[in-house]
């Protein structure tokens, strides 16, 4: 029966699941004896065969320091480099490859943002707009500036099913209103929010906007430049490519107007001890030796999905999320954190009083990998008033066969309490 479905799945959206999850060595592994069931894909995703020759290949044949070298491997290795700056341009629609700033992920990303920004373009008391359902990624680095420049945090409120209370952003909106940052899919609840209708509000009011894409560049198709965002962030781990490298997209207006975020190597012009000038974009944000292994692994994995096809991916999450949810709410005392009419790939869940560790320490002993705890999402949590959750999380390579594990997983840890 399953079988059945599952090839309906693949029929219906392209997705050949064989073929994928041959891709992915690891999901073949067992864990204490029992077959891999990778559920935290929100944490990090797995990396496809074709990611991890890249950095082999990288390694063993194009190992130079770039842009500075004039030898045959510097200068093939500088454009590769430069290659994967274009292939990411090209799978986030953005008008230029100077527009894409290679940082160490999304935090770093709005990290940079932030601190640059503020310095730029901030006095005290002057306000930034986040959500209640931010990644602390997206809170801490604004904390931090409202030490240093004196700005502060204004949060767009959530209803019960974890939706931003729209008509509530715009009341926050006022002439102290620099920047709006939020994200694009929650990684606690699944939340899609409708940022075309954030972005076109914020623009009315001329404050421009900062997309977390974190949890939504592998899911769904981006396109910033019909989106319009100012900034867009996402990390390569979480979208099948390596740790360590991420992306900040700005619009080239606004990145030639904020100063440099890190000092060193690549980022000037020229340097003396009585002035320094500094290089143009995007290198002016991208201080010392530049990844460039992970930069050009990264752009094999996007250029996976592509190949896959964004639509196609989109469609075969969307039949896991509906079975997942179908199925999980078959168990009884179980409640479902995050009801939005717009969701993707992430089941929040707790049952009965069970801890969301205990229940997450006992999946694992059943190979199941989950995620538990509050998400680096606490003021999220401190809303729907639970000190935690336990996450599922899918991807295109998961399978229906592995949510009826998931979910008889569950109801065997709830006999025992
Ligand atoms: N934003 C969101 C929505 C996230 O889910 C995460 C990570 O979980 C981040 C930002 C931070 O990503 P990274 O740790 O890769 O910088």
């Amino acid at each position: 029966m399953w079988e059945l479905q599952c090839l309906q799945i693949e029929k219906d959206s392209m997705i050949d699941i064989t073929k994928i999850r041959n891709d992915f060595p690891i999901l073949s592994r067992e864990v204490y004896g029992k077959p891999l069931v990778y559920l935290d894909n929100a944490a990090t995703t797995q990396k496809p065969k074709c990611v991890v020759d890249k950095i082999e290949q990288m390694y063993y044949t194009l190992n130079a320091n770039i842009h500075r070298g004039v030898h045959f491997l510097s200068q093939q290795a500088t454009d590769e480099h430069e290659a994967a700056r274009v292939t990411i341009q090209k799978f986030i629609g953005a008008k230029s490859s100077d527009e894409i700033v290679f940082t160490r992920g999304a935090t770093e990303s709005i990290n940079l943002i932030a601190s640059t920004y503020c310095r730029a373009f901030c006095q005290p008391g002057d306000e930034i707009i986040v959500s209640a359902m931010e990644h602390h990624s997206n809170i801490v680095p604004w904390q931090l500036q409202e030490e240093i420049s004196g700005v502060k945090l204004r949060v767009i409120p959530i209803n019960d099913a974890g939706e931003l209370l729209i008509e509530e952003f715009k009341k926050l909106i006022n002439p102290r209103t620099k920047l709006v940052s939020v994200t694009h899919i929650s990684n606690a609840l699944g939340t899609v929010n409708d940022i075309e209708e954030i972005i076109r509000i914020a623009h009315e009011n001329n404050v421009p906007v900062l997309i977390d894409a974190a949890q939504s560049v592998q899911h769904v198709a981006l396109d910033v430049q019909k989106l319009d965002c100012d900034f867009l962030v996402f990390s390569a781990h979480k979208a099948y490519g390596p740790t360590g490298i991420g992306i900040l997209y700005g619009k080239e207006e606004w990145l030639n107007k904020l100063p440099p975020y890190h000092g060193g190597g690549e980022m000037i012009a020229s340097v003396s001890f009585e002035k320094t000038t500094f290089n143009v974009l995007p290198f002016k944000f991208e201080a010392g030796t530049p990844d460039f292994v992970g930069s050009t692994s990264m752009a094999a994995a996007l250029d996976y999905i592509s190949d896959i096809g964004l639509d196609n991916i989109a469609a075969y999450e969307d039949e896991l999320l509906a079975y997942a949810t179908e199925q999980l709410l078959t168990i009884d005392g179980l409640k479902i954190y995050g009801t939005a009419a717009n969701k993707c790939s992430v089941v929040s869940f707790l049952v009965k009083d069970i801890h969301h560790y205990d229940m997450g320490m006992l999946l694992d002993k059943m190979g199941i990998a989950v995620r538990t705890g509050h998400h680096c999402t606490q003021p999220l949590m401190d809303r729907l008033k639970v000190d935690g959750t336990v996450r599922a999380s899918f991807s295109f390579y998961n399978t229906k066969e592995e949510i009826d594990q998931l979910v008889a997983g569950i109801e065997r840890v709830a006999s025992m309490f």
